[in-house]
Protein backbone atom coordinates (compact mmCIF):
# COMPACT_ATOMS: atom_id res chain seq x y z
CA UNK A 1 0.00 0.00 0.00
CA UNK A 2 2.77 2.50 0.89
CA UNK A 3 4.52 1.94 -2.55
CA UNK A 4 1.55 2.61 -4.47
CA UNK A 5 0.37 5.80 -2.89
CA UNK A 6 3.99 7.19 -3.03
CA UNK A 7 4.10 6.22 -6.57
CA UNK A 8 0.45 8.07 -7.40
CA UNK A 9 1.46 10.97 -4.64
CA UNK A 10 4.83 11.64 -7.14
CA UNK A 11 2.48 11.40 -10.06
CA UNK A 12 0.28 14.28 -9.06
CA UNK A 13 3.11 15.94 -8.52
CA UNK A 14 4.22 15.55 -12.33
CA UNK A 15 0.53 15.96 -13.70
CA UNK A 16 0.58 19.93 -15.06
CA UNK A 17 -3.01 20.79 -15.11
CA UNK A 18 -3.98 20.76 -11.47
CA UNK A 19 -7.27 22.27 -12.00
CA UNK A 20 -8.68 25.88 -10.33
CA UNK A 21 -8.60 26.55 -6.64
CA UNK A 22 -12.08 27.79 -5.61
CA UNK A 23 -12.09 31.77 -5.63
CA UNK A 24 -15.67 32.59 -4.66
CA UNK A 25 -14.78 32.04 -0.61
CA UNK A 26 -11.42 34.61 -1.01
CA UNK A 27 -9.64 32.84 1.78
CA UNK A 28 -9.77 29.67 -0.60
CA UNK A 29 -8.16 31.26 -3.17
CA UNK A 30 -5.52 32.10 -1.16
CA UNK A 31 -4.51 28.47 -1.44
CA UNK A 32 -1.27 27.05 -3.12
CA UNK A 33 -2.61 24.83 -5.60
CA UNK A 34 0.60 22.93 -5.94
CA UNK A 35 -0.16 20.26 -2.76
CA UNK A 36 -1.00 16.71 -2.76
CA UNK A 37 -1.92 14.35 0.52
CA UNK A 38 -3.42 10.91 0.66
CA UNK A 39 -3.92 8.56 3.45
CA UNK A 40 -5.11 5.07 3.61
CA UNK A 41 -6.96 4.08 6.72
CA UNK A 42 -7.40 0.42 7.27
CA UNK A 43 -10.54 -1.25 10.10
CA UNK A 44 -7.12 -2.64 11.61
CA UNK A 45 -5.93 0.86 12.62
CA UNK A 46 -2.94 0.95 9.77
CA UNK A 47 -2.54 4.30 8.04
CA UNK A 48 -0.99 5.07 4.98
CA UNK A 49 -0.23 8.83 4.16
CA UNK A 50 2.17 10.22 0.88
CA UNK A 51 2.38 13.60 0.16
CA UNK A 52 1.59 16.63 2.60
CA UNK A 53 -0.72 14.47 4.81
CA UNK A 54 -0.31 16.90 7.83
CA UNK A 55 -1.10 19.86 6.45
CA UNK A 56 -4.64 20.81 7.24
CA UNK A 57 -6.66 22.38 4.64
CA UNK A 58 -10.76 23.84 4.78
CA UNK A 59 -12.90 20.01 4.60
CA UNK A 60 -15.98 22.45 3.47
CA UNK A 61 -18.66 20.29 2.06
CA UNK A 62 -16.93 17.12 3.10
CA UNK A 63 -18.39 18.12 6.29
CA UNK A 64 -21.74 17.16 5.61
CA UNK A 65 -20.90 13.64 5.88
CA UNK A 66 -20.65 14.31 9.26
CA UNK A 67 -23.92 16.53 9.83
CA UNK A 68 -25.99 14.11 8.00
CA UNK A 69 -24.48 11.28 10.39
CA UNK A 70 -25.55 13.66 13.36
CA UNK A 71 -28.73 14.54 12.02
CA UNK A 72 -29.73 10.98 11.50
CA UNK A 73 -28.55 9.63 15.15
CA UNK A 74 -30.42 13.04 16.24
CA UNK A 75 -33.95 12.42 14.01
CA UNK A 76 -33.80 9.37 12.46
CA UNK A 77 -36.42 9.12 9.09
CA UNK A 78 -37.95 12.44 10.35
CA UNK A 79 -34.76 14.10 8.30
CA UNK A 80 -36.11 12.44 5.26
CA UNK A 81 -38.85 14.95 5.41
CA UNK A 82 -36.33 17.80 5.20
CA UNK A 83 -34.45 16.35 2.38
CA UNK A 84 -34.43 13.99 -0.39
CA UNK A 85 -32.31 11.07 -1.43
CA UNK A 86 -32.08 11.65 -5.24
CA UNK A 87 -29.09 12.93 -7.03
CA UNK A 88 -29.84 16.54 -8.35
CA UNK A 89 -27.67 16.62 -11.89
CA UNK A 90 -27.26 20.60 -10.66
CA UNK A 91 -24.68 22.14 -9.07
CA UNK A 92 -24.02 22.54 -5.45
CA UNK A 93 -25.34 26.05 -5.01
CA UNK A 94 -28.17 25.69 -7.25
CA UNK A 95 -31.44 26.88 -6.00
CA UNK A 96 -33.55 26.30 -9.47
CA UNK A 97 -35.32 22.33 -8.07
CA UNK A 98 -35.67 24.15 -4.96
CA UNK A 99 -39.26 26.05 -6.09
CA UNK A 100 -40.59 23.04 -8.27
CA UNK A 101 -39.63 20.42 -4.82
CA UNK A 102 -41.22 23.02 -2.54
CA UNK A 103 -38.35 23.88 -0.52
CA UNK A 104 -37.18 20.30 -0.01
CA UNK A 105 -33.63 19.94 -1.43
CA UNK A 106 -32.95 16.63 -3.61
CA UNK A 107 -30.34 15.33 -0.91
CA UNK A 108 -28.77 16.06 2.04
CA UNK A 109 -24.77 17.04 0.45
CA UNK A 110 -26.22 20.03 -1.95
CA UNK A 111 -25.47 23.53 -0.59
CA UNK A 112 -29.83 23.82 0.11
CA UNK A 113 -29.98 20.03 1.58
CA UNK A 114 -26.58 20.65 4.16
CA UNK A 115 -28.74 23.89 4.91
CA UNK A 116 -31.59 22.43 5.46
CA UNK A 117 -29.81 19.59 7.86
CA UNK A 118 -27.99 22.08 9.71
CA UNK A 119 -31.18 23.54 10.74
CA UNK A 120 -32.64 20.17 11.71
CA UNK A 121 -29.67 19.16 14.02
CA UNK A 122 -29.89 22.78 15.91
CA UNK A 123 -33.08 22.03 17.60
CA UNK A 124 -33.72 25.51 18.62
CA UNK A 125 -29.58 25.62 20.19
CA UNK A 126 -27.01 28.52 19.55
CA UNK A 127 -25.05 28.28 16.68
CA UNK A 128 -22.15 27.96 19.25
CA UNK A 129 -23.47 24.74 20.93
CA UNK A 130 -24.75 23.05 17.68
CA UNK A 131 -20.63 23.80 16.52
CA UNK A 132 -19.11 22.45 19.38
CA UNK A 133 -21.35 19.51 19.25
CA UNK A 134 -20.69 19.09 15.46
CA UNK A 135 -16.52 19.65 16.14
CA UNK A 136 -16.97 17.18 19.21
CA UNK A 137 -18.30 14.02 17.13
CA UNK A 138 -15.67 14.85 14.80
CA UNK A 139 -12.93 14.76 17.08
CA UNK A 140 -13.94 11.71 18.69
CA UNK A 141 -13.90 9.81 15.07
CA UNK A 142 -10.46 11.15 14.37
CA UNK A 143 -9.61 10.56 17.56
CA UNK A 144 -7.76 13.99 17.92
CA UNK A 145 -8.91 16.55 20.16
CA UNK A 146 -6.77 19.50 18.46
CA UNK A 147 -9.52 19.72 15.21
CA UNK A 148 -11.17 23.47 15.23
CA UNK A 149 -12.51 25.66 12.92
CA UNK A 150 -10.34 27.90 10.13
CA UNK A 151 -12.25 31.18 11.29
CA UNK A 152 -10.98 33.59 8.53
CA UNK A 153 -12.37 31.34 6.26
CA UNK A 154 -15.79 30.78 7.88
CA UNK A 155 -16.35 34.94 7.68
CA UNK A 156 -14.62 34.92 4.17
CA UNK A 157 -17.84 32.60 3.37
CA UNK A 158 -19.82 34.83 5.92
CA UNK A 159 -19.07 37.45 3.74
CA UNK A 160 -19.64 35.94 0.15
CA UNK A 161 -22.61 34.21 0.94
CA UNK A 162 -24.93 35.71 -1.00
CA UNK A 163 -25.94 32.53 -2.86
CA UNK A 164 -26.52 30.03 0.47
CA UNK A 165 -28.05 32.84 2.01
CA UNK A 166 -30.97 33.12 -0.96
CA UNK A 167 -30.61 29.84 -0.57
CA UNK A 168 -31.80 29.27 3.04
CA UNK A 169 -34.35 32.00 2.53
CA UNK A 170 -35.98 30.71 -0.02
CA UNK A 171 -36.20 27.51 1.69
CA UNK A 172 -37.25 29.07 4.77
CA UNK A 173 -40.22 30.79 2.92
CA UNK A 174 -42.17 27.63 2.33
CA UNK A 175 -42.29 27.53 6.51
CA UNK A 176 -40.14 24.76 6.94
CA UNK A 177 -37.00 25.61 8.94
CA UNK A 178 -37.60 25.60 12.71
CA UNK A 179 -34.53 28.31 13.50
CA UNK A 180 -33.71 31.68 12.94
CA UNK A 181 -32.25 31.63 9.23
CA UNK A 182 -29.21 33.98 10.20
CA UNK A 183 -28.11 31.34 12.79
CA UNK A 184 -28.62 28.19 10.60
CA UNK A 185 -26.57 29.89 8.22
CA UNK A 186 -24.05 30.83 10.96
CA UNK A 187 -23.79 26.96 11.64
CA UNK A 188 -23.40 25.99 7.73
CA UNK A 189 -20.62 28.71 7.24
CA UNK A 190 -18.87 27.75 9.99
CA UNK A 191 -19.06 23.44 10.00
CA UNK A 192 -17.80 23.76 6.14
CA UNK A 193 -14.87 25.61 7.90
CA UNK A 194 -13.52 23.02 10.05
CA UNK A 195 -9.43 22.12 8.62
CA UNK A 196 -8.63 19.16 8.67
CA UNK A 197 -5.63 16.99 7.39
CA UNK A 198 -5.88 14.06 5.31
CA UNK A 199 -4.82 11.40 8.48
CA UNK A 200 -7.58 12.93 10.30
CA UNK A 201 -10.23 12.88 7.51
CA UNK A 202 -9.55 9.01 6.42
CA UNK A 203 -9.83 8.43 10.61
CA UNK A 204 -12.86 10.19 11.11
CA UNK A 205 -14.67 8.20 7.45
CA UNK A 206 -13.58 4.44 9.11
CA UNK A 207 -16.51 4.07 10.90
CA UNK A 208 -18.27 4.17 7.42
CA UNK A 209 -15.37 1.18 5.78
CA UNK A 210 -16.23 -0.76 8.82
CA UNK A 211 -20.11 -1.31 9.20
CA UNK A 212 -20.85 1.74 11.18
CA UNK A 213 -18.17 1.15 14.00
CA UNK A 214 -15.05 2.97 14.43
CA UNK A 215 -12.11 0.60 15.43
CA UNK A 216 -10.18 3.17 16.69
CA UNK A 217 -12.33 3.24 19.88
CA UNK A 218 -14.72 0.22 19.10
CA UNK A 219 -17.90 1.88 19.19
CA UNK A 220 -21.14 1.69 17.06
CA UNK A 221 -21.43 5.06 16.02
CA UNK A 222 -24.68 4.06 12.85
CA UNK A 223 -25.59 0.56 12.31
CA UNK A 224 -24.38 -1.09 9.37
CA UNK A 225 -27.49 -0.26 7.73
CA UNK A 226 -27.46 3.29 8.25
CA UNK A 227 -23.63 3.17 7.31
CA UNK A 228 -24.40 1.23 4.01
CA UNK A 229 -27.24 3.94 3.04
CA UNK A 230 -24.63 7.07 3.91
CA UNK A 231 -22.38 5.26 1.61
CA UNK A 232 -25.12 4.76 -1.24
CA UNK A 233 -25.92 8.74 -1.01
CA UNK A 234 -22.53 9.24 -1.29
CA UNK A 235 -22.23 7.39 -4.41
CA UNK A 236 -25.08 8.65 -5.80
CA UNK A 237 -25.09 12.92 -4.47
CA UNK A 238 -21.43 12.97 -3.12
CA UNK A 239 -19.78 14.54 -6.01
CA UNK A 240 -23.04 16.95 -7.33
CA UNK A 241 -23.12 16.86 -10.85
CA UNK A 242 -20.48 15.25 -11.25
CA UNK A 243 -21.43 12.07 -9.48
CA UNK A 244 -22.06 10.16 -12.25
CA UNK A 245 -18.44 10.75 -13.79
CA UNK A 246 -17.04 9.93 -10.20
CA UNK A 247 -19.02 6.55 -10.07
CA UNK A 248 -17.38 5.64 -13.12
CA UNK A 249 -13.90 6.22 -13.06
CA UNK A 250 -13.34 5.47 -9.66
CA UNK A 251 -16.50 3.08 -8.11
CA UNK A 252 -16.28 4.01 -4.59
CA UNK A 253 -18.53 6.44 -2.21
CA UNK A 254 -16.82 9.77 -2.06
CA UNK A 255 -17.79 13.09 -1.07
CA UNK A 256 -15.63 16.17 -1.98
CA UNK A 257 -15.40 19.49 -0.83
CA UNK A 258 -14.43 22.91 -3.00
CA UNK A 259 -11.42 23.42 -0.36
CA UNK A 260 -10.28 20.00 -2.57
CA UNK A 261 -11.08 17.36 -0.17
CA UNK A 262 -12.39 14.27 -0.99
CA UNK A 263 -13.42 11.18 1.72
CA UNK A 264 -13.75 8.12 -0.01
CA UNK A 265 -15.34 4.51 1.22
CA UNK A 266 -14.28 1.20 -0.02
CA UNK A 267 -16.79 -0.70 1.93
CA UNK A 268 -15.13 -3.61 4.32
CA UNK A 269 -11.69 -2.14 3.16
CA UNK A 270 -10.46 1.13 3.99
CA UNK A 271 -11.80 5.36 4.33
CA UNK A 272 -9.20 7.05 1.95
CA UNK A 273 -8.87 11.09 2.13
CA UNK A 274 -7.19 13.06 -0.55
CA UNK A 275 -6.00 16.60 -0.92
CA UNK A 276 -5.34 18.51 -3.77
CA UNK A 277 -6.68 22.51 -4.06
CA UNK A 278 -7.07 22.42 -7.77
CA UNK A 279 -11.18 21.63 -8.70
CA UNK A 280 -12.34 20.62 -12.10
CA UNK A 281 -14.90 23.22 -13.29
CA UNK A 282 -17.99 21.45 -11.23
CA UNK A 283 -16.44 22.14 -8.43
CA UNK A 284 -14.61 18.92 -7.10
CA UNK A 285 -10.91 18.04 -6.37
CA UNK A 286 -9.11 17.30 -9.88
CA UNK A 287 -5.84 15.56 -8.75
CA UNK A 288 -7.82 14.23 -5.90
CA UNK A 289 -10.27 12.20 -8.42
CA UNK A 290 -7.30 10.94 -10.30
CA UNK A 291 -5.77 9.52 -7.54
CA UNK A 292 -8.59 7.91 -6.25
CA UNK A 293 -8.92 6.61 -9.95
CA UNK A 294 -5.44 4.89 -9.85
CA UNK A 295 -5.86 4.09 -6.69
CA UNK A 296 -9.17 2.02 -7.13
CA UNK A 297 -7.77 0.72 -10.00
CA UNK A 298 -4.47 -0.66 -8.52
CA UNK A 299 -6.54 -1.94 -5.74
CA UNK A 300 -9.56 -3.26 -7.22
CA UNK A 301 -11.65 -1.90 -4.75
CA UNK A 302 -14.35 -0.53 -6.85
CA UNK A 303 -17.54 -1.45 -4.85
CA UNK A 304 -18.60 -2.73 -9.02
CA UNK A 305 -16.08 -5.62 -9.24
CA UNK A 306 -12.33 -5.83 -9.66
N1 LIG B 1 -19.15 26.05 1.97
C1 LIG B 1 -19.27 25.82 0.56
C2 LIG B 1 -20.46 26.55 0.01
O1 LIG B 1 -21.38 26.68 0.71
C3 LIG B 1 -19.41 24.35 0.33
C4 LIG B 1 -19.48 23.97 -1.13
C5 LIG B 1 -18.70 22.75 -1.47
O2 LIG B 1 -17.77 22.36 -0.79
N2 LIG B 1 -19.04 22.15 -2.59
O3 LIG B 1 -20.50 27.02 -1.10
Amino acid sequence: MQSIIDEIAEQMLLTEDKGKVATYIPQLARVDSNQFAITVALPSGEIFSAGCANTLFSIQSVSKVFTLTLALGKLGDYVWTRVGREPSGDPFNSIVQLEHEHGRPRNPFINAGAIAIADTIMQGHEPKETLAEIIQFIRFLSDDDSITIDEKVARSEQKTGARNTSLAYFMASFGHFENPVEKVLGTYFHHCSIAMNTVQLAKAGLFLANNGINPNSGTAIVSPKRAKRINALMLTCGHYDGSGEFAFRVGLPGKSGVGGGILAIAPGKASIAVWSPGLDPIGNSKLGTLALEILAAKTGWSVFGE
